[in-house]
């Protein structure tokens, strides 16, 4: 029998590579360091998901319990890899708890960290109740409590979305796109407007990047149906009158300031590389690309391996990623590992 392979992570391209892998027969060790399974959209409590419009519970929910439910797949949570060391056919890695596993190649979907927006402290995050970022407000919707301004529980009548928080940023040491958050905001201002018909919901940007089939679902149709109003500026600071926060900034298109009250400032904040991910570099012996994701060694060869043979990587592990692209990657990474642990291919 095959030794199983090691699934690092267990968000939604780990979950995607385990069930991929279980359904040809495959068994696989899923280790993930969270409490439970499900990645960022559990993790993080998000709503519903651009672009299925399904809620991340039911959607990837159903990934986890298949997962769960799966006798070749063996799942420690809570749990991390403190060395992996042998070649591939032939590696052992040994578990935070001290246990050991064989495997014949590891696969790192180890995701992303979300951006903390007290590393852009101008912006308001920290220091003001009220400014809170994308994944508050996705909280507060799937919570059931509805969007409610922190400081005192009113619902807000005024909401800024500023986009590229902790993205496309070079002050910060950020330079990527995030890819997804002018899809996710436009996505929860509609939200916020069929909660709150009353509010008036503004969204900042440098550039709107609602990449290929998204711009008619949320970029027009957030403006044609939801009267979301976009403005193209460069934001200086977010401040308070005592009474409502003041967003300041320059309105780039009519080249004007721009000094506006808000009741909720909302950061679309981006995706940074997984805080572990040196860790992760040294313990399994693969190479960081320079912004410090998990490097790929080919874009088109094999999109799944890492400097490492023997050991892969996908979803947002990589860079900034959708969920569906994250599923995808996962599902390749798998068929890579697996054409490395099976039975040699007969020949003739
Ligand atoms: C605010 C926001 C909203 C978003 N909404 C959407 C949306 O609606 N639709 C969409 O397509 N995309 C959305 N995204 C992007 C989405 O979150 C990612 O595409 C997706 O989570 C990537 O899945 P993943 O499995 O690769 O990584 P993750 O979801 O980050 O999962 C990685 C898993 O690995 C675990 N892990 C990390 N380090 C270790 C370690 N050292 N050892 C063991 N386990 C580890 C983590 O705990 C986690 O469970 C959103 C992103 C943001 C920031
Ligand atoms: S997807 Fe939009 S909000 Fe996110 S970093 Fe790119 S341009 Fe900015």
């Amino acid at each position: 029998m095959n030794a199983p392979i090691l699934i690092v992570g267990g968000g939604p391209s780990g979950l995607a590579a385990a069930h991929a892998l279980a359904r040809v027969g495959q068994r696989c060790v899923l280790v993930e360091k969270a409490p439970r399974l499900g990645g960022a959209p559990i993790l993080s409590g998000y709503a519903k998901l651009v672009p299925s419009g399904e809620w991340a519970r039911d959607a990837i929910g159903g990934m986890v319990e298949r997962v769960t439910a799966d006798s070749l797949v063996e799942t420690h949570t809570g749990t991390t890899i403190v060395s992996f060391s042998g070649a591939p056919g032939a590696f052992t890695a040994t578990l935070s708890d001290g246990q050991t596993v064989s495997a014949g190649a590891a696969i790192l979907c180890t995701g992303f960290t979300h951006f903390d927006s007290l590393n852009k402290p101008e912006w308001g995050f920290g220091t003001f109740p009220d400014v809170v970022t994308t994944t508050q407000v996705e909280q507060m919707i799937s919570s059931g409590r509805g969007v409610r301004c922190p400081s005192d529980g009113r619902k807000p009548q005024r909401v800024a979305i500023l986009l590229c928080v902790g993205s496309r940023d070079r002050q910060i040491g950020r330079e990527w796109c995030s890819k997804i958050c002018c899809t996710v905001s436009a996505n929860l201002a509609m939200e916020i407007r069929e909660e709150l018909p009353e509010a008036h919901v503004y969204i900042y940007y440098m550039d709107i990047r609602t990449f290929g089939l998204y711009e008619t679902k949320y970029y027009w149709k957030s403006q044609e149906e939801f009267k979301v109003k976009y403005i193209k500026a460069r934001i200086a600071e977010v401040t308070s009158d005592g009474q409502r926060l003041i967003v300041k900034g320059e309105d780039t298109l009519v080249k004007r300031p721009i000094t506006i009250p808000f009741d909720m400032v909302v950061h679309a904040i981006g995706m940074d590389p997984n805080l572990d991910n040196k860790v992760l570099s040294d313990v399994f012996g693969v190479a960081l690309e320079p912004h410090g994701y998990i490097g790929r060694r080919s874009a088109y060869g094999n999109t799944a391996e890492t400097s490492r043979p023997g050991v892969f990587v996908a979803g947002a592990a990589m860079g900034p990623e959708t969920i569906d692209d994250s599923i995808a990657q996962g599902h390749a990474a798998a068929l890579a590992a697996l054409g490395l642990v099976a039975p040699a291919r007969a020949a003739g």
